[in-house]
């Protein structure tokens, strides 16, 4: 391991970030749930706290003040999860402490509890979470519930000049946020109710699989103009993410089966056709408003899902067919970096980003860093994005990223593979440059 280069560790430090991803709750919803050491448990850390053998109950009567934004997150977000019930709603907060310690003890290890370590002793003054600091904990986030909150912690605290956030809606702090949306919902469509709710958002009626795509159309240019930056995709949370080249009739036929029943609909396997299709229609709209599409590939959030799904390799024929289109690659394709990073090399049109990474593992994502540095063009190497539920661990990722990015470069330097200067020219066009561009953001606007 070498040493940090002073002028480089500067230089990082003082770079207003540019943050590709975020899923940052709206201040109004934040402020009801942020009352308890629970805030900091939205996830990641409740997954490796289950991991560990919390019970997934026990979990939600953990969080019970998170509970409500938690479930409606996913419902904006159209995530198939079922969240379950918590064990108890009534626990005190000493029984929820009680009930998380001995779990939290076994994952202090791992990166995601580091990240919390970071956060709550950089925002809240809090040097360490155990049975004497909780208390003290928890009041300093009930009382940090005041206006101008999110602008003191990603501007002052974190130095982010901008973040897209996915939350699926536009009504953001104009300041901080800009949106990135799904269209998966159109993708996904499996159930008479499904077309409802469809026809409720876009205004139009569904009769058809050509009405349907026209739909989908009109409801991202109304997006566009609400300022939406990005399309994003999420869902190798619920399916493979091979897309495949389907005929019109195969994907009617499934559409059909849908439309005319009042019934259950169609089996999710039933509907890949109809998904197959309406992908490749949500691709040619981005590429025709000019909108970058963002792409979940690698590991999936909470516990027990089917990695192989995730495997970015298996979206090369998208990649082939849609030259125009920009295909942002999320979360370094953890854990297949090194056919994620091959992608990005390979394809003009594809970008690779390793929002989330630097949290999952700091060794991982140095070493992809590395990778891609000695393999993929400095113009298509995006290193931050919080992939946050609060502002607060958004600042505990961008620690932990120009951590990542500054020990990097250093050891770049240090082999003789980067001279300084041009190390500096990278940092700043990974952390700033290539996400403000890839997405058209006015950052000079934004920093103001
Ligand atoms: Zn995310």
């Amino acid at each position: 391991m070498g040493h940090i280069n002073e002028r480089i560790k500067a230089e990082v430090e003082s770079i207003s970030l540019v943050d590709t991803h975020e899923h940052i709750m709206l201040e109004a919803e934040r402020n009801e749930c942020a009352v308890d050491f629970s805030y900091l448990f939205a996830h990641y850390n409740s997954s490796d706290l289950i991991s560990a053998g919390l019970s997934p109950r026990m979990m939600e009567a953990i969080r019970f003040p998170m509970h409500r934004v938690r479930v409606e997150g996913y419902k904006h977000r159209k995530v198939r999860r079922i969240i379950p019930e918590p064990e108890k709603d009534n626990m005190s907060l000493d029984e929820r402490w009680q009930a998380m310690e001995p779990f939290w003890e076994m994952i202090r290890n791992t990166a995601y509890a580091k990240q919390t370590l970071i956060t709550i002793r950089d925002v809240f003054g809090v040097d360490d979470l155990n049975r004497n600091t909780y208390r003290q904990l928890s009041e300093a986030i009930a009382k940090s519930r005041g206006p101008d909150w999110y602008r003191h912690v990603m501007k002052e605290k974190a130095n982010i000049a901008v973040s897209i956030v996915d939350w699926q809606s536009t009504d953001l702090q104009p300041d901080l946020f800009v949106p990135a949306m799904r269209l998966d919902h159109f993708i996904s469509a499996q159930s008479r109710a499904d077309l409802v709710a469809l026809e409720g958002e876009s205004g139009m009626a569904i009769h058809s699989l050509d009405d349907l795509a026209k739909a989908m159309r009109a409801t991202l240019e109304g997006y566009i103009s609400r300022g939406a930056v990005a399309v994003k995709s999420g869902l190798a949370y619920n399916r493979i993410l091979k897309y495949d080249k389907v005929s019109r009739y195969e994907a009617e036929v499934a559409f059909n089966r849908i439309a005319g029943h009042l019934g259950e609909g169609l089996a999710w396997l039933e509907a890949k056709p109809l998904q197959d299709y309406m992908m490749h229609q949500v691709i040619r709209a981005a590429i025709d408003t000019g909108l970058p599409v963002q792409v979940h590939t690698g590991l999936q959030e909470g516990n027990e899902n089917i990695i192989t799904n995730a495997n970015p390799t298996h979206l090369v024929n998208l990649f082939i067919e849609y030259k125009e289109a920009r295909f942002d690659l999320f979360h370094g394709g953890y854990p297949y970096v090194h056919e994620w990073a091959t992608l990005a090399k390979n394809f003009s049109n594809v970008t690779a980003d390793i929002t989330w990474l630097p949290i999952i593992s700091p060794g991982i994502a140095r070493q992809l860093l590395h990778e891609l540095i000695e393999t993929v063009p400095g113009n298509k190497i995006m290193a931050f994005g919080g992939d946050s539920m609060t502002v607060e661990m958004a600042y505990g990722h961008s620690v932990m990223t120009r951590q990542v990015v500054a020990r990097v470069l250093s050891e770049k330097i240090d082999e003789g593979y980067l001279g300084e200067d041009e190390a500096v020219v990278l940092a700043r066009r990974m952390l700033r440059d290539n996400p403000a561009s890839l997405y058209k953001l006015d950052i000079a606007e934004k920093r103001a």
